[in-house]
């Protein structure tokens, strides 16, 4: 018996979902409403607050604190959850962060393979590319060379640790200090922490003289 002959009609039934997860979670959330389980204004309301009101800037104050005070960093790196929320970031998806530190000898990237777990209250809702079969399955099979496609290449001696995120755990990377940044302000530093290098997709850069 194949697989089609299985089911009436000779589809299986996850074949009527639409292939574009922007059409499933549209079905999805169309089908919860009519069913009464969610309030689509309550959902309206959180993906504003994540989309506009929290975004990355949390993350690199973070970063830029840690960068700028070792007893931060230690904390940081010892009890990621207490101390960011000591900051005022604390809520939804973000209730168990850990704090990965990218050094000379590694470098940390961060996926969620099962769906698109992230750090909400630090780096705002997940970009598109994040929750992509592509960068969920090969990221843990080929981290370098999805490095490099986002135009992150490390040196062979630089080892590569991949951290699957769930919805228990979030991490966030520490991208190391660009030199040429002595003297800059915790506001400065957080201005070049972008939120793909808390994800350990880029790597903090040094504005080009001019801009
Ligand atoms: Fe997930």
């Amino acid at each position: 018996m194949s697989e089609f002959d299985r089911h009436p009609g000779g589809r299986p039934p996850h074949s009527h979902l639409p292939p574009d997860p922007a059409l499933r979670v549209m079905a999805l959330e169309t089908l919860l409403v009519r069913k009464g389980l969610i309030d689509p204004s309550a959902l309206d309301e959180i993906a504003d607050h994540y989309a506009n009101r929290v975004g990355p800037r949390n993350g690199a104050i973070v970063v830029a604190k840690s960068w700028l005070d070792p007893s931060f960093r230690e904390s940081l790196l010892r009890d990621a959850t207490g101390t960011v929320s000591s900051l005022g970031f604390t809520g939804r998806q973000g209730e168990h962060i850990v704090a990965v530190e990218n050094t000379p000898d590694i470098h940390n990237i961060v996926v969620c393979t099962l769906c698109s777990c992230y750090p909400w209250t630090l780096l705002g809702l997940p970009p598109a590319w994040y929750k992509s079969d592509a960068y969920r399955s090969r990221t843990i099979r080929e981290p370098r060379s999805v490095l490099a496609e986002f135009g992150v290449n490390l040196l062979q001696s630089q080892k590569v640790r991949v951290w699957d995120s769930t919805a228990e755990v979030r991490y966030l990377v520490v991208p190391m200090r660009p030199d040429g940044t002595e003297g800059m302000t915790e506001d400065q530093l957080a201005g070049i922490i972008a939120r793909d290098c808390m994800i350990g997709t880029a790597l903090p850069r040094l504005p080009e003289p001019g801009q």
